[in-house]
């Protein structure tokens, strides 16, 4: 099997090599190897693949789209009702259940039930319609913009 460098294009007559030349895996004789990196066969790389450079694009991207098609069942001009730990407590007593129980239900962390009813942590929308789900109860609030 003769083969020719693929760099200087003289037949190769010792041991062909395959080095890194601008990215390129090339075969090329000994004088050319010393050129380029050594070349290592992509399943051997598994930490230099080169995508993390084009992630942070494609993400902005997609944040970008999901932004504008947020409101989809979310109404306009409506809030958290600044009140949400009162009724979150309350509507929870009345359901005789403890902050295990109904996280339990939920499949949330009872944690975070704490957290809302004391008011340290606001839930966010979505956790807020699972919360008005199991407990029917109604956490958001329509605001006038007038
Ligand atoms: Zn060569």
């Amino acid at each position: 099997m003769s083969s020719f460098c693929e760099l200087c294009g003289r037949k190769v007559i010792d041991e062909k090599k395959t080095v890194l030349i601008d990215g390129i895996a090339l075969n090329v004789c000994r004088g050319c190897s010393k050129r380029g990196k050594p070349y290592t066969p992509p399943m051997s790389i598994s930490k230099t693949k080169p995508t993390a450079s084009s992630n942070p694009a494609a993400r902005a991207t997609a944040t970008r789209s999901t932004s504008t098609t947020r409101k989809i069942e979310m109404m306009d001009n409506t809030i958290l009702n600044p009140e949400f730990s009162k009724l979150i407590r309350e509507a929870r007593m009345k359901k005789g259940l403890t902050h295990e129980q109904l996280g339990a239900q939920m499949n949330e962390k009872a944690n975070l039930l704490k957290k809302f009813e004391t008011g340290a942590l606001k839930p966010d929308e979505l956790f807020a319609k699972k919360l008005q789900r199991f407990l029917g109860i109604h956490l958001y609030v329509g605001v006038l913009e007038d």
